[in-house]
């Protein structure tokens, strides 16, 4: 028999920016938890393909179109999720981008781009989730996506860096705030992992090698890697568990 801790039957779940990569492994791993799931991105084409690819696997699964970090945009799709009576059970604060420049040539302009993304972004929709969560008495849980970079930093990456080790920290606050509404926010960090995000990176010889011999597992992690995690922090199992981060890294950032 399952253990009950981990079912999300009955909750329904928004994993922002999950028309590919590790928020649609996430939408998918929670949704066969039992959870029902809204697929998040800003183009139509790309999130509907991810909702038919979850309905064809059985899974309860919708799409909201929207910019994590449009303030009007997130407001107007939490009023569309209340005019549905939608309500969001679980967060996962999933959407980010990459901006790669050494910093004596960073724009201001990819700076914001980059913080506006991977940071504000998780504060908007966080507080928007949050005070539906509140307002409806019966607890949450939000999921912030940080990085190896929540803990070191990286050449060329400053403000992906900033930004997720501002996640690890963002969490930190919100379950300092709502802990007392039944709330836990909690982030994963995600070593380097197979998704377009790092196409370049896959494709040049030298990264691929540095990748391999860094990390103690010596590969690149998968998507559906971060499912069991993220499974245990949308769940009644994690309840306890407030403002961690847990770096699903094959060892990365344990050894030297
Ligand atoms: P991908 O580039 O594969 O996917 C990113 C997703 O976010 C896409 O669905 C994209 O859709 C969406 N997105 C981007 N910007 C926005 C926005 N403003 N509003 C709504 N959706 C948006 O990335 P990954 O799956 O690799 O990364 C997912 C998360 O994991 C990110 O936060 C990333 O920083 C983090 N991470 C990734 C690691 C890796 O090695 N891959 C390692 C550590 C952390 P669209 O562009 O169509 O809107």
């Amino acid at each position: 028999m399952a253990n009950p801790l981990f079912d999300l039957t009955g909750r329904t779940a928004l994993i922002t920016g999950s028309a590919r990569g590790i928020g649609l492994a996430i939408a998918q791993g929670l949704g066969e938890s039992g959870a029902a799931v809204v697929v998040n991105g800003r183009q139509p084409a790309a999130v509907q393909a991810a909702v038919d690819k979850l309905t064809g696997l059985g899974l309860q699964a919708q799409g909201a179109v929207f910019d994590v970090a449009d303030e009007a945009a997130v407001a107007a799709a939490f009023e569309a999720f209340d005019a549905q009576g939608l309500h969001i059970d679980i967060l996962v604060n999933n959407a980010g981008i990459q901006h790669r420049a050494p910093m004596l040539d960073l724009a201001l302009k990819d700076w914001q781009r980059v913080i506006d993304t991977n940071l504000t972004a998780a504060f908007l929709v966080g507080k928007a989730a949050a005070r539906r969560m509140v307002a409806r008495g019966q607890g949450g849980k939000v999921i912030n996506i940080g990085s190896l970079t929540s803990e070191a930093a990286r050449a060329t990456v400053a403000p992906y860096t900033v930004a997720k080790g501002g996640i690890k920290l963002l969490s930190k606050a919100m379950a300092a705030e709502w802990a007392q509404f039944n709330i836990q926010a909690n982030s994963i960090g995600p070593g380097y992992i197979l998704t377009d995000m790092n196409a370049a990176l896959i494709q040049n010889p030298s990264f691929d090698a540095w990748v391999k011999a860094s990390n103690p597992a010596q590969r690149w992690g998968r998507p559906e890697e971060l499912v069991g995690t993220a499974v245990f922090l949308a769940s009644a199992a994690s309840n306890y568990v407030n403002g961690q981060i847990i770096y699903v890294d094959g060892g990365w950032l344990s050894v030297l």
